[in-house]
């Protein structure tokens, strides 16, 4: 039952509320909202609603519908987000705003083997290393894995790569060995769905659980077994779609996506999706992988193998590093559509430099007030638990604090999909000659309008912005030519400028995080010309901290990108010659973009982003020997970084 708790509720009375449920056996969780506090109580005591009303303090009694509890949304409203620590101390989250992908060959078949995948597909962007050591199979005759040696093995490789270690338990025998063995993340197979023995079991280690969905279970009987877990001593419960039996035949299993969507609905517990035990053909497995970030899914479990054919088990199931790597990239570029990102394993260290805090997290510079895109881009790429977004005034600042050390890092804008380019950081670029690009990612954004609480539309007179904003935003001024726009350093300086100026005929163009920060009132939503809004951020840093990285990038993910600044020699065919550098190694060039020089009369210089392929080796070494050959060619050149580029 759900117990709404009266505004007034003293704390004597709350002490006697809960005395009673617990001498009644109730597990407990106190959800505290902003209109109201309530208790969701759940126990094996069958309570008439009406006595717990008429207990003091008590508003009223909703009884929880369904026939799971704690795994139910009535129980708890907000996700629940799982959290996983790995070897290099960052926390791994399940069910927030990031997308994390679980991967791993089938069973772990030598040592040789499971460390050649771990470092390759957390080089791909996995957080998560997923195999199985004891594998319960369908049939008797096939490889049942190595057992303890296999445990031993994951450890290693888990450890070396900082990947959390998930292996399959089937039988409770094996908890203490699996505890020796410090595996991470258990999970219960798709044919162990209901042993509930087992689930009481693994569910009081109190540890993570991926829990599978068996081809025969509707999702109730999913929630049902998620329930035994829950109710059994973890809070760590990890749903996952892995394909229902159908009379179709012609891919292993069905893949249910809709559960994804249902399943949000029907309780707060992170749901990933499994396609290779769902559709179990190779080729079709990465495009649904795909479909389960865009159903909405929190991440996605793979198998992936170096040579599938030699496989002892799983063959037809695994995809291979190469086809992973891929799919991890076309994640990447999708996630922004859902309003997520992708998780990467963090391999920078923190600062020494003096800094504007005592905080011990990495200090990550943005233009702006809090709430500004910039600040959710920050929450984005880096973990809340390792970084703080710092505030300063302008995107010079931002450069400033990062050359000398004061911020580790800073997130800047650097070009918008319906505005083009912020040329002021092109230019600040050529100003900070110590501070290079450590990533990049892309934000989604998009516009609402904000006003006083008391303010309607008609009110409208003045509307305050960033210029971008006014210019992503265009169609929508156009039928309010009356209003007048003023400039302001970002948007969310323009929404508190509105939120502390009491006037209902201000408004300001912004995020709906302004609107919830500074207590503003959404006018109109989604006011963007086009769905399609994006801002590509680069993360910078200076040159010494990215030399002190040597060349890791900032986050277990492989480059793919790098960006040159230079200027070319006054000589014709002085840029078809330098461009040629890049023809001649078939590079795309994804951005060229020129700058006037200050003093210097028609003079310009070049800003170049290209695309590295990675197949053709070392990424570093080419970017080092396109460099050379620049040199060679232009009057100046830099490498602004190299780095992997999150769209
Ligand atoms: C597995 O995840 O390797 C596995 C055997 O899957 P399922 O339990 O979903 O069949
Ligand atoms: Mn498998």
């Amino acid at each position: 039952m759900v117990i709404v708790l009266k505004k007034d509720i003293s704390n004597g009375q709350k002490e006697n509320l809960t005395a009673f449920l617990h001498s009644h056996d109730f597990k407990l969780n106190e959800v505290k909202g902003e209109e109201e506090t309530v208790i969701a109580a759940v126990g094996r005591v069958k309570l008439d609603v009406s006595e717990v009303e008429l207990i003091p303090g008590v508003q009223r009694v909703i009884p929880i519908s369904r026939p799971y509890k704690m795994a139910s949304r009535e129980f708890k409203k907000e996700n629940t987000v799982v959290e996983i620590k790995n070897s290099k101390g960052q926390i791994i989250r399940i069910g927030g705003n990031r997308i994390v992908a679980a991967a791993g060959p089938c069973t772990v078949e030598s040592r040789e083997q499971i460390m050649r995948v771990a470092a390759s597909v957390a080089e791909s962007g996995a957080v998560l290393l997923r195999s199985a050591a004891f594998r319960p199979q369908s049939s008797p005759y096939t490889f049942e894995g190595l057992g303890e040696e296999g445990l031993k093995y994951l450890k290693e490789a888990g450890e070396k790569y900082g990947l959390p270690v998930v292996t399959e338990i089937g039988s409770e025998n094996l908890i203490p060995m699996m505890q020796d063995y410090g595996v991470d993340v258990y999970q219960i197979g798709a044919g162990n769905m209901q042993n509930f023995d087992l689930l009481k079991k693994v569910g009081s280690l109190g540890k993570p659980v991926i829990l599978k969905r068996s081809y025969t279970a509707t999702l109730e009987e999913l929630l049902m077994s998620a329930e035994y877990l829950l109710s059994a001593g973890t809070e760590n419960v990890i749903l996952c779609e892995r394909g229902i039996r159908t009379f179709e035949h012609s891919t292993r299993n069905t893949l249910d996506l809709s559960a994804v969507q249902v399943l949000r609905s029907l309780t707060h517990l992170p749901v990933i999706v499994d396609p290779s035990h769902a559709v179990g053909i190779r080729e079709k497995i990465p495009a649904m992988a795909l479909a389960a970030v865009a159903s909405g899914a929190d991440g996605v479990v793979v198998d992936v193998h170096p040579n599938p054919e030699k496989a002892l088990s799983g063959a037809i199931l695994s995809i291979v590093p190469e086809q992973f790597d891929k799919m991890m990239h076309d994640i990447e570029a999708l996630a922004p559509v859902m309003g997520k990102s992708v998780y990467h394993i963090f391999s920078g260290e923190c600062a020494k430099s003096e800094r504007k805090s005592d905080s011990k997290k990495l200090l990550v510079a943005y233009s702006g007030k809090k709430g500004a895109y910039a600040e959710q881009a920050i929450g984005r790429y880096f973990d809340a638990s390792e970084a703080e977004a710092v505030a300063l005034d302008s995107f010079s600042d931002v450069f400033q604090s990062v050359a000398d050390g004061s911020c580790d890092y800073g997130m800047i804008p650097i070009e918008n999909s319906l505005n083009g380019s912020v040329y002021q950081n092109y230019d600040n670029f050529s100003r900070f000659e110590d501070v290079e690009i450590a990533g990049s990612v892309t934000l989604n954004i998009r516009h609402s309008l904000l006003g006083l609480k008391s303010a309607s539309l008609s009110d409208i007179k003045t509307v305050y912005s960033h210029p971008q904003g006014f210019g992503q935003s265009k169609k929508y001024l156009d039928q309010h030519k009356d209003w007048a726009l003023v400039d302001s350093v970002s948007t969310s300086t323009a929404a508190e400028f509105v939120a502390s100026h009491a006037s209902k005929s201000n408004a300001a163009i912004g995020s709906i995080v302004n609107a919830e920060i500074y207590g503003l009132k959404i006018l109109a939503e989604d006011i963007e010309d086009d769905p399609g809004n994006f801002t590509r951020f680069v993360v910078i840093a200076s040159r010494d901290r990215i030399n002190k990285s040597e060349n890791k990038p900032l986050f277990n993910i492989k480059p793919n990108m790098a960006s040159f600044i230079f200027t070319t020699k006054n000589e014709s065919g002085a840029l078809y010659n330098t461009l040629g550098i890049f023809e001649k190694r078939r590079l795309n060039l994804t951005r060229l973009e020129s700058r006037p020089i200050k003093g210097q009369l028609w003079k310009s210089w070049f800003y170049a982003d290209v695309e590295i392929n990675k197949e053709d080796g070392d990424v570093y070494a080419q970017c080092a020997s396109i460099y050379e050959e620049l040199k060679d060619k232009t009057e100046e050149v830099r490498l602004l970084g190299v780095y992997a580029d999150g769209r």
